[in-house]
């Protein structure tokens, strides 16, 4: 049986002609937000220092600092191949990859950003978001199956406002459960976000709560739900559903956190580890149950829900 990188690597090439040669070349995804690389961030995006270097065809490694041509880097899923760094992977191929070929069903697909506050400059902003990503929301919410078993999958997008939770992400997330536990099927979740949406006060808070409970009406129906969390998974997503799944996964070395190091050692007034809030220091200290590869993703997801089913 093939796994999950070559079953991958199968589909992309079959796929390769239909798609335009520049799908590819923004990944990682480069991000130009002051608050997306900072304290949180220990993730430099691909931005090249020396302009000799092409971007369009090759991407510099945030960690090692080694440039990888863009086509192997997508065979490899977004994983250095130098250093075995997790990149920030787009979200429909991401979707790709842990579902099987065309069973994915957007859900809420139309559902467009609200401005509850009437925030200065905010749909400009949102605006300028949709052109660059050609996504409305900072997730992506549907149905699919996983060789052959339906499930409902949550993508949140990194490139979309650094995934921060709006009100209309919180609404998709927590349909999404809703629907799992309609249905009686399980749920997954790819976690990746910066926290809350500030544009949206108050109102991106309460999705802490809207979603939490929406866990839980899944949770009564003894269907699973597994949270996957990719870098970054921080604020109030690790504060609310991220960290409610029955199974908690997460690539290597994601950053996970609530509050940024700095304020975090600000607060305690203490020095923190080197490897505070990454995914092997959570694990160390009893937050996660795994953390997978992500050529081993879809087998591993595929495995827990394939036991849930035999119950
Ligand atoms: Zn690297």
């Amino acid at each position: 049986m093939l796994n999950g990188l070559q079953l991958f690597k199968k589909e992309k090439q079959k796929n390769k002609a239909k798609k335009k040669s520049d799908n590819y070349t923004s990944i990682p995804i480069k991000i130009q937000e002051k608050e997306e690389t900072k304290e949180d961030g220990n993730y430099i995006a691909n931005n090249h220092e020396s302009n000799n270097i092409d971007d369009r065809f090759w991407s510099k490694c945030p960690e090692c600092g080694e440039y990888t041509f863009n086509k192997d880097l997508e065979e490899n899923l977004f994983v250095c191949p130098k250093c075995n760094k997790h990149m920030r992977m787009d979200v429909r191929d991401r979707i790709e990859m842990l579902t099987d070929k065309g069973t994915f069903i957007e859900i809420n697909k139309e559902s467009d950003v609200v401005d509850p506050l009437k925030f200065p400059n905010y749909i400009e902003k949102v605006t300028s978001y949709k052109e660059k990503t050609h996504e409305s929301e900072s997730v992506i919410t549907g149905v699919g199956r996983i060789n052959g078993i339906r499930y409902v999958l949550c993508v949140m997008n990194p490139a979309f406002m650094m995934g921060s939770m709006g009100s209309v992400t919180g609404d998709k997330i927590s349909y999404a459960f809703e629907y799992g536990a309609e249905h009686n099927i399980p749920v997954v979740v790819c976690s990746a976000s910066g926290g809350a949406r500030m544009q949206e006060g108050m109102m991106s808070l309460m999705q802490m709560a809207k979603t939490s409970r929406a866990v839980t009406k899944l949770a009564e129906k003894g269907q699973p739900y597994i949270s996957i969390l990719t870098d970054p998974t921080t604020g109030g997503v690790t504060a609310s559903f991220a960290m409610l799944g029955d199974i908690i996964i997460s690539e290597p070395k994601t950053l996970i956190g609530f509050a940024g190091k700095r304020v975090v050692k600000q607060t305690i007034g203490r020095e923190l580890p080197e490897d505070f809030q990454t995914a092997e220091f959570m694990m160390e200290n009893g937050f996660l149950d795994m953390i997978v590869e992500r050529k081993d993703l879809k087998d591993t997801i595929y495995k827990i829900l394939y036991m849930h089913k035999r119950k």
